[in-house]
C-alpha cells in the first residue's frame, strides 16, 4: 500500500488517519491494533528516556572520531536558532553519539539515523506540551511513512545511500510533527515529500565504515530540515511532486549510486585525505 491509498481510505471511512493505518496493518498481517499501539508507546517512552539520559553528554565513541558534539553545542548560546531547533539539535547529536558509543538507541528507521525522530518527539513533548497519546498517534503515522519507503524504495544506506536512512528519518520526523500539530494527513504527505526531495541523492560515506563521521552531525542537520519541511507543510505549502512519486524517484537514484557511495567507506568524505590519515592514525594506535 502507498501513502495516497491510505489517505483515500481515511477519506472513505472518516476514521482518524492513525486508526486507518492500524486497521490496514491488521488486514495485511493480522496484527492486533491494541498490541501495535502498546508497542509504539514502549518505543515512545524508550526514546524519551534515552534522550533524557544522554542529553548533552560527552561520550567515548568506538573510534573516538566524535563524542563531544552534543556537549559543545549545548553550551553554545545560539546566535540564530530558536529554542526548538536548539533543543532538537542537542538531542539528535546526543543520541547519535550514544549510538557511536554502543549505547541503547531506538533504530528509527535505522541505527545510523537514530537521532532524528527522537529529537523531534522530545522537543514536541518538552516545548510544545504535546501529550504522549498524541505522540503515539504521530509515531504510528511516521511508521507508515517509513514503511511505504521501505516497501517501494529502501531504508538502507548500503542499498540506496544515506537518502534512504537519514532521508527516511527526516520524512518520518517531519510527518510526525505535522500529524501531532494538525492531524491533517494531506499535510503529512507534503511534509514527507518535501523532506525526501531535500535529501534526494545523499550518499552513504561513513569514514572507515564507522557510524561517526559524517553520520552524527547529519542527524542534527536532518532534524532541522524536518522542522523546516513540517513548518512549510503546516503553512499549506505543497510538494508539487506527490510523496509516492518522490519515493519511486528515490529508489531509482539509489539504484544508480555506485558501490563506493553505499556504506562501503570508499567514497564521498570517507575517501578524503583527512579521512585516510585519521584511519592510519587509529590503525597505528591499535597496533
Ligand atoms: S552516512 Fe551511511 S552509515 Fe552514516 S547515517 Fe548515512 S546511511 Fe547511515
Amino acid at each position: 500500500m502507498n501513502l495516497r491509498e491510505l489517505i483515500e481510505l481515511e477519506q472513505k471511512t472518516g476514521q482518524p488517519f492513525h486508526e486507518v493505518i492500524l486497521l490496514t496493518q491488521m488486514m495485511e498481517d493480522g496484527s492486533d491494533p491494541i498490541d501495535l499501539r502498546k508497542k509504539m508507546k514502549v518505543f515512545l517512552e524508550t526514546m524519551l528516556d534515552i534522550a533524557e539520559k544522554n542529553f548533552a553528554k560527552s561520550q567515548k565513541t568506538l573510534m573516538g572520531l566524535c563524542g563531544e558534539n552534543a556537549s559543545v553545542f549545548a553550551q553554545h548560546l545560539p546566535q540564530m536558532m530558536g529554542e526548538f531547533n536548539h533543543m532538537t539539535t542537542i538531542v539528535a547529536l546526543s543520541i547519535a553519539e550514544a549510538n557511536a558509543s554502543m549505547g541503547k538507541i531506538v533504530a528509527c528507521p535505522t541505527a545510523g539515523a537514530c537521532g532524528v525522530v527522537p529529537a523531534m518527539v522530545y522537543a514536541l513533548r518538552k516545548l510544545k506540551g504535546v501529550l504522549e497519546e498524541s505522540l503515539v498517534d504521530g509515531l504510528i503515522v511516521a511508521g507508515a511513512v517509513g514503511a511505504c519507503i521501505a516497501e517501494h524504495a529502501s531504508i538502507s544506506g548500503a542499498v540506496a545511500g544515506c537518502q534512504a536512512e537519514i532521508g527516511t528519518a527526516t520524512a518520518m520526523a517531519s510527518s510526525l510533527a505535522v500529524y501531532c500539530l494538525s492531524k491533517n494527513s494531506d499535510k503529512v504527505s507534503h511534509a514527507a515529500a518535501l523532506s525526501l526531495k531535500s535529501l534526494m541523492g545523499l550518499v552513504c560515506d561513513p569514514v572507515g565504515g564507522f557510524v561517526e563521521i559524517p553520520c552524527v552531525k547529519r542527524n542534527a542537520v536532518a532534524v532541522n530540515i524536518a522542522i523546516a519541511t513540517a513548518e512549510m507543510a503546516l503553512a499549506g505549502i505543497q510538494s508539487v511532486i506527490p510523496f509516492d512519486e518522490v519515493v519511486q524517484a528515490m529508489a531509482k537514484v539509489g539504484k544508480s549510486l555506485p558501490e563506493e557511495l553505499r556504506e562501503t567507506g570508499l567514497g564521498g568524505v570517507a575517501s578524503t585525505k583527512t579521512a585516510t590519515s585519521l584511519l592510519e592514525k587509529i590503525r597505528g594506535e591499535l597496533m
